[in-house]
């Protein structure tokens, strides 16, 4: 059962994306995995009872939907408040092995290496300027500013980087973070009392490095108070020829509010982005992670894999895992084609509501707002035109989970940071705009109604 937790792990992810940030934090981060049972009961804990009543109130059923996407979907899930866990403890023995224990926080991902990093035409140039950096940190391009869509291999890079710095020059510092940490670790340096010393402490903490690595920075977006701290912070290390590295889900000049000041620092050493993998480098990318989680799977099946999922790494691997994981539990030794349609079957046949396809979506959004086809798919920019096309690259994206980049080509050869703006677009307005929520709702009732 050494792949529940790494299982677990790829659920809160898909979970950080589908709920908002302060619920994720609240109540599915604390969660613990306590046991992944013989008949596919997955056993969690909570820190209290009154966070296993709010799970089991509000979000029990998009824990359950997620994990049957993750662990196959007739997975049971329980919820232990602590004194049941103790309970649950002392009368069964769990299913885990001492792997599935969570990795320590703020130590870099052994795993993720310059040696595990697959290169090939779509990042070997940020491969090159990530090794240069890490070889010679403050030396070469400072800052390194790594972009590239989700799950292609920022995050691996950066943890590269810093397993490199701590292996070849142990005396040097070296600090991670998020932009989350960071964001919450000056909030909390404002709350304190006696301002001068958190101040200081603050400083300490992220001026006193000689490598600062800041992950995900796109979410410093809107926040002015923690972008001035930033932009101090950068300043000081820059300005002692220490080395910075950044990554971001798109470049500087695409994140919404950022200070022009941020923004020109950002843009002042090398940008880079990665793309997304060519099928060669994906069937690369499984076979490296077989040999590294000792995985049997057939060719057939690998290629399978390969060939459906394109445009993001990190769902490349999560189907790999699911798909071995599955053939193990029915006792197979290899994973064959056969495991791997089962797999995919789950995958999308849930979220497609009314069995569509693109071009049907498309049709539908067309006449629900009177527009062609040609409309939609060319280059009009007027407002009649671009947000029914926004709402069919949104519905597509959301009902079709198709990757980015083939939505793009549907569109008409549109580039995947194009789609995946009007995707975010759109995602922001049904949460807040009526009218989006409505249309979207009155076209899905035209799909399902055929
Ligand atoms: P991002 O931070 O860009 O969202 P990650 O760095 O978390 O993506 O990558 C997602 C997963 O894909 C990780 O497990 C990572 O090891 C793997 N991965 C991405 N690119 C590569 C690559 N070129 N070679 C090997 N593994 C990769
Ligand atoms: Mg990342």
């Amino acid at each position: 059962m050494q792949e529940v937790n790494k299982l677990w792990q790829q659920l809160l992810e898909k979970l950080e994306l589908s709920v908002s940030n302060v619920s994720f934090v609240m109540w599915f981060k604390p969660l613990k995995v306590v046991d992944f049972t013989e008949n596919k009961t997955l056993v969690l804990s909570t820190k209290s009872s009154f966070a296993k009543n709010q799970i089991l109130k509000n979000y029990f059923d998009k824990l359950k939907s997620v994990a049957g996407e993750i662990f196959g979907e007739d997975v049971e899930i329980d919820v232990l408040d602590p004194n049941e866990e103790k309970d649950y403890l002392s009368k069964n023995k769990p299913n885990l092995s001492k792997n599935d224990v969570e990795p320590a926080r703020n130590v870099f991902n052994p795993k993720y290496t310059f040696g595990n990093f697959v290169v090939g035409k779509c990042n070997q140039t940020v491969y090159a300027a990530a090794r240069a950096v890490a070889e010679n940190p403050g030396k070469n391009f400072n800052p390194l500013f790594i972009y590239g869509g989700v799950g292609l291999g920022k995050t691996h890079l950066l943890h590269a980087i810093g397993n490199y710095v701590r292996e070849t020059y142990p005396k040097m510092k070296v600090k991670y973070v998020t932009c989350e940490q960071f964001t919450n670790d000056y909030i909390e340096s404002l709350g304190s009392s006696i301002k001068n010393k958190t101040n200081s402490e603050f400083r300490e903490k992220y001026r006193n490095v000689d490598v600062l690595i800041v992950d995900d920075i796109q979410f410093i977006s809107k926040k002015t108070s923690t972008q001035e701290e930033f932009f101090h912070t950068f300043n000081d290390l820059h300005q002692f020829g220490k080395q910075i590295i950044i990554a971001s889900d798109r470049p500087p000049k695409e994140i919404e509010t950022l200070e022009e000041r941020l923004r020109s620092r950002f843009t002042m050493g090398l940008i880079q982005d990665l793309q997304t993998p060519d099928f060669e480098t994906r069937v690369a990318i499984l076979r490296k992670k077989c040999q590294l989680e000792k995985y049997s799977i057939n060719d057939d099946a690998l290629n399978y894999i390969a060939e459906k999922i394109d445009s993001n790494v990190r769902e490349l691997e999560g189907m790999l895992s699911k798909v071995c994981f599955l053939s193990n539990l029915i006792g197979k030794s290899s994973a064959d084609l056969n495991d791997v349609k089962e797999a995919f079957s789950d995958k999308y046949d849930e979220k497609n509501e009314g069995g569509s396809n693109a071009d049907q979506i498309i049709q539908a959004v067309c006449n629900y707002f009177d527009i062609t086809k040609d409309d939609i798919t060319g280059k009009k920019k007027s407002k009649e035109i671009v947000e029914p096309r926004m709402i069919a690259i949104y519905m597509i994206s959301e009902m079709l989970e198709l990757p980015l980049v083939t939505i793009g080509k549907i569109f008409g050869g549109r580039d995947h940071t194009t789609i995946m703006h009007a995707r975010d677009k759109i995602t922001a307005e049904m949460k807040t705009n009526r009218k989006t929520q409505t249309f979207v709702n009155e076209i899905k009732k035209m799909l399902k109604s055929g």
